[in-house]
């Protein structure tokens, strides 16, 4: 199964470019300010947070991992658990689901910029 995780591939592609998350672990979207713009100076509405840190990426890459859905979720649960929200599992299915038809669209290896609502797939020039 394809998720999105952290990655540094392509930080500074942008001038507003950040990735305070550790290479390869999952993301999952934060939450936005009211009003902020893509480009603000916050970040939060073109930035993934990772699960395991709960810092934000503007790079993200598409992962093939042994994961499951329900596993996914489950990983979701425990990160809100670390950051006091306790969601249920009801509660995170359906950002999981948006986050896996998300990764669905790209092969793996691909690194996706996101901008808003929207995701991007960013050239990988020479690494
Ligand atoms: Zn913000």
């Amino acid at each position: 199964m394809k998720i999105l995780v952290a990655t540094t591939k392509t930080q500074g592609a942008r001038k507003n470019d950040f990735c305070f998350v550790p290479e390869a672990e999952p993301v999952m979207f934060g939450f936005e300010c009211d009003n902020e713009p893509i480009d603000g100076g916050c970040g939060c509405r073109r930035a993934m947070v990772g699960i395991g840190c709960l810092k934000a990426t503007t790079t993200v890459a598409v992962a093939e991992t042994p994961m499951d859905r329900d596993g996914l979720i489950a990983a979701f649960v425990e990160s809100s658990k670390r950051s006091g929200f306790n969601f249920t599992a009801a509660e995170v299915a359906p950002m999981a689901d948006d986050l896996l038809r998300i990764a669905g669209r790209f092969p793996a290896g691909t690194v996706l910029e996101r901008r808003g609502d929207a995701f991007r797939a960013r050239p990988v020039g020479k690494e």
